[in-house]
């Protein structure tokens, strides 16, 4: 058993592990600590992470990245067009209610909905952990913003659900930040007299401010607040808009115009920023941008600073909003620490700085991996696997929650609808409610503040029906207790109903000191009698699962057998190369001139073969076959020269 913690990035992902000497992130295929966000299709295979980056330009309609930002949106989100068509180059098309996206797969046109692209996506993250780790990954836990809302974090838990992975915990980025700084340091005061630790995440996309107090093995969010669209993708789109204009007349090409030129000109500007993070200029080189032409440009860092404005100014608006939220003085803020690759930029510490004037702000953590560090011991935590530290964690949710039922007519009170989940309440947490009724009931959940949410994001959550409710047995309404839950994840469900019945009882007779006998006593006990009832959420029904497990399992098959051909057909290559090579030097006196002629035209053979169309593009046992006749020839040639390999080699240790 494994265990795994994702910081599931907009523009990248990084892996954590935990292993008994501590937490590692791990390396994917490359060597790289963090891989690409993206999913590429193609005429033969899928292409994702690493792989998928490679294809990034040249394949960019049918590439899908920005996975996080449309989980659980549909296509008919005002955000969805007004803000993250700007980032895509695929074509979006609604599947079943949700966004997803049409592409080039195969050689036919397929779509898939975001949902199952992410669950490819998290396969992938999957596979990076086993390979890693040398055993199947199956418990997780992933980070989300904490701004997403009960039907973002469910299409999550479907598309992981779909991955073949068990989330033990969705946990908000800067939780798991806050997790990490905190059960590592030994030195945090008693709970009376806390330590306030303000998190700023600068992320591609979004910036996240949480205010959080430690104290010895625990730590309590005391305020969060988001700027959704602001992130370093928001300063290279105000970049490309820069160059794109100058290159208009420059060189008179529309660079928006083109898709590719557009992406092309992104990458440059993405360098550019970089480069200004460090530099007070920095140089653009687009080659062939469009046109055959080679587009060159610079920027220094003031104008740059002027052309970011829009964005710099979206930054400290959550910090201060989550420190007025939290009743918190600047002088009781102890520390400040930033994350996300957005903070490296110097105009956004500024303004960071502006909320905190004369206070330091620090970067103790690992900017890049923190988040992931933090899930990867919110998994441990949670795996029977690993002993760790006590610690308790008390997050809070963003959003008001309401539950809301018909009016009744003898409802002591008739209220007909309740703030269950106010703002700020503890994720997790469990309430019961308790309703008056003669006959089945329904409830339904929903955001109490729609204005609030994301988007267009709907805010229905759940709908709850109590079935099999009738009278008691005077005639009068049944006392039905619902116990619901904000879960670990931050999503609603139902735990339980029940009746409440008080029955009275005869006590045993009692004998008193003299030996008369008592009257009786009639004693109350509450028993509980389950209700039987139904909830539904915005979560994929588990036959569209298992439905989607499906058509991923054929996926993978067929992207494991292209990979798998491919190696064959690279081993075929080698043993032709090196088996030449090496009949004219180390297998020299272990081969017959008759044996050798023979073997050399078979590897002639199979290099014509290997680059005719046949060869080219053949099937995995084509490949395994020829390998196989080619062995037959070479095999006793190579045993000769092991044998006597092996036998100097023992003659040699005999003589030491
Ligand atoms: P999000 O949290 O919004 O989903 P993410 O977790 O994928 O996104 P991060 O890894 O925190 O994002 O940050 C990536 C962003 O930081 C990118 O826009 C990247 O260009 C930017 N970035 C990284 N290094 C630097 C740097 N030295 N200077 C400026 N920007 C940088
Ligand atoms: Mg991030």
């Amino acid at each position: 058993m494994a265990v795994v913690g994702v910081d599931f990035g907009t523009l990248h992902s990084k892996i954590g592990v935990a292993r008994h000497r501590g937490i590692d992130i791990i390396v994917n295929e490359v060597s790289n600590r963090a891989t690409p966000s993206l999913v590429s299709f193609g005429p033969k295979q899928r292409s994702i992470g690493e792989a998928a980056k490679t294809l990034e330009t040249s394949n960019f309609r049918n590439t899908v990245g920005g996975l996080k930002r449309l989980i659980g949106r549909t296509l008919n989100d005002p955000e969805v067009h007004e803000v993250e068509k700007n980032f895509h180059n695929a074509t979006f098309v609604d599947v079943n209610g949700t966004v997803g996206f049409q592409v080039n797969y195969l050689g036919e046109q397929r779509q898939f909905s975001i949902t199952q692209l992410t669950a490819m996506y998290l396969g992938k993250l999957r596979d990076i952990a086993a390979s890693e780790l040398k055993t199947g990954v199956s418990d997780i836990v992933i980070t989300v913003p904490g701004w997403f809302t009960d039907i973002q974090r469910r299409a999550l838990l479907d598309a992981a659900q779909i991955a073949g992975l068990n989330p033990l915990r969705l946990i908000n980025d800067t939780t798991a930040v806050a997790l990490g700084y905190g059960i590592t340091k030994s030195d945090l005061p008693e709970p009376e007299n806390p330590r306030h630790v303000v998190f700023v995440d600068v992320g591609h996309s979004s910036t996240s401010c949480s205010v959080v107090a430690f104290s010895k093995g625990r730590l309590d969010v005391k305020a969060t607040a988001y700027e959704r669209n602001a992130g370093g993708r928001d300063i290279d789109h105000a970049l490309v808009r820069h160059f794109a204009e100058e290159f208009k007349e420059k060189y008179k090409i529309d660079v928006l115009s083109s898709p590719k030129a557009t992406f092309r000109l992104a990458a440059g500007c993405e360098k550019v920023k970089k480069v200004l993070s460090a530099n007070a200029e920095a140089p653009l080189n687009v080659e062939s941008i469009m046109n055959d032409i080679d587009a060159t440009s610079r920027l220094t860092r003031e104008e740059y600073e002027k052309l970011i404005e829009s964005v710099l100014e979206r930054i400290p608006g959550p910090i201060q909003q989550a420190l007025t939220e939290s009743g918190l003085l600047l002088e009781q803020i102890d520390t400040i620490e930033l994350v996300g690759g957005g903070t490296r930029i110097p105009a956004v510490r500024a303004k960071i700085q502006s909320v905190f004037e004369g206070k330091v702000l620090s970067t103790t953590l690992n900017q890049d991996e923190a988040a992931a560090r933090g899930a990867t011991f919110a998994c441990a935590m949670l795996s029977p696997i690993f002993r760790v530290r006590d610690f308790s964690m008390h997050d809070i949710s963003p959003y008001p929650i309401k539950f809301h039922w018909e009016h009744q007519p003898e409802e002591p009170n008739d209220e007909t609808e309740l703030l269950v989940f106010p703002k700020g309440n503890i994720i997790p947490s469990t309430k019961a409610l308790t309703f008056y009724r003669k006959q089945p009931f329904e409830i339904e959940v929903a955001y109490a503040d729609p204005a609030g949410l994301p988007g267009g994001i709907n805010p229905w959550i759940a709908k709850f029906t109590a079935k099999n409710v009738s009278p008691n047995e005077n005639g009068d309404h049944s006392t039905v207790r619902v116990r619901t839950r904000l879960n670990l994840h931050g999503v609603i469900s139902f735990e339980q109903a029940y009746l409440e019945v008080v029955e009275e009882t005869d006590e045993p007779m009692q004998v008193d000191a003299e030996g008369a006998e008592q009257q009786p006593k009639k004693k109350k006990v509450s028993k509980k009698i389950d209700v039987p009832f139904v909830w539904g959420s915005t979560s994929l029904d588990p036959s569209v699962v298992e439905k989607f497990k499906e058509q991923e399992a054929e996926m993978y098959a067929a992207d494991k057998l292209v990979m798998d051909t491919e190696d064959r057909k690279n081993a075929l290559e080698e043993y032709v190369y090196d088996m030449r090579g090496r009949l004219d030097e180390r297998y020299v006196a272990y081969v017959k001139a008759q044996e050798k002629e023979t073997l050399l035209k078979a590897l002639q053979d199979a290099e014509d073969w290997l680059y005719s169309e046949e060869g080219e593009d053949a099937t995995k046992s084509a490949y395994v076959e020829r390998l196989d006749a080619l062995k037959k020839l070479g095999d006793p040639i190579t045993g000769r020269y092991k044998e006597t390999e092996q036998r100097s080699a023992v003659v040699s240790q005999l003589r030491e």
